[in-house]
């Protein structure tokens, strides 16, 4: 199918971004286009006016300062997983990277456009909840920045409003007792995730704290298991796999049944809790 017909427009500036917004109630903003083309193609989405990003300036690049690793919303999915402060200072996201698409869409699609579209398969949503990142943000009333625990409120709805644009993601930059864990299942590599699962812990040994797992492909948004977390930190791998019977209720999707989601939930925590301790699976 085509997409219905739109007007296009190139934003100059955020500022310039966020006033066109302000003037048009259906308008969209296009980044990598590499979700919004397809659901314009599909007509599941009919905007009068198409914003393009990728004429901002400064709306890209890899950045580390004090202790935090910001990445421009524009950065490609690419220059991401090309980059040695993330392989660094960001090694969740270098563990997710190679699951996402393919090494074409990766070239156009961004980083800010993923955690804005905010697909409940996406790695990169997960990985940014497992961080504990924070979101900054531009719109019509200034800047703000919102703790990735309050940035996904829904399917495909997130804490950007209509007149809102993502302009940067900032992550802690790991710390030495610092250890992160990433597994997921998909049909074939590439493919958004059945299930998936990202965590992040502190380590002293074999014993974790700050623990935080960001299940994807589960629900309507990325979803941390918190009573899963607790038994983890406990010591106790058995109790946080029963647990996890309390923090999920997928339910059946066109890939998998609820009750297939749920079983194979507990398989990836096994596999990411022996990634946090050390230990041999
Ligand atoms: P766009 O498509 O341009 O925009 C997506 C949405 O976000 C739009 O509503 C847009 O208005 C909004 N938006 C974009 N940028 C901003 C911003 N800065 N501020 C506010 N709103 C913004 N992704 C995965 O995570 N895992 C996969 O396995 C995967 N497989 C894929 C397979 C295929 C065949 C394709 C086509 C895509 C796949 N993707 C996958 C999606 C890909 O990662 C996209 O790049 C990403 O979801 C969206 O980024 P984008 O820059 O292309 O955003």
């Amino acid at each position: 199918m085509k997409p219905a017909p739109f007007a296009y427009a190139r934003a100059q500036s955020v500022e310039d971004a966020v006033r066109m917004l302000g003037e048009n109630d259906d308008a969209k903003l296009l980044a990598g286009g590499q979700s919004l083309m397809a659901t314009l193609n599909m007509r599941l989405s009919a905007p009068s006016l198409l914003i393009d990003l990728n004429g901002i300036a400064g709306l890209d690049g890899i950045s580390l300062k004090d202790g935090v690793v910001e990445i421009g919303a524009l950065t490609r999915h690419a220059a991401v997983m090309a980059s040695d402060v993330i392989a660094q200072h960001a090694p969740l996201i270098a563990m997710a990277m190679p699951h996402i698409a393919h090494p074409a869409i990766r070239n156009r699609g961004t980083f800010g456009g993923s955690i804005a579209f905010a697909d409940p398969a996406a790695e990169l949503p997960a990985c940014f909840l497992a961080l504990g990142g924070e979101a900054q943000i531009t719109g019509s009333s200034g800047s703000r920045r919102v703790h990735a625990d309050k940035f996904f409120h829904g399917l495909y709805e997130t804490a950007l409003g209509h007149d809102d644009i993502l302009t940067a993601i900032r992550l802690p930059a790991a710390a030495p007792d610092m250890r992160y864990g990433f597994a997921e299942l998909a049909r074939r590599h590439g493919d958004y995730a059945i299930v998936g699962l990202a965590a992040s812990a502190r380590a002293d040994g074999a014993k974790l704290s700050d623990v935080r797992l960001a299940y994807f492909g589960i629900d309507l948004t990325p979803l941390r298991a918190k009573n899963a977390e607790a038994a983890l930190a406990n010591g106790d791998i058995d109790e946080a796999v029963a647990a996890l019977a309390d923090d999920l209720d997928p339910p059946d999707d066109i890939q998998e049944t609820g009750a297939v989601k749920k079983h194979l939930a507990g398989v990836l925590l096994r596999r990411v809790a022996a990634q946090l301790t050390g230990a041999r699976v």
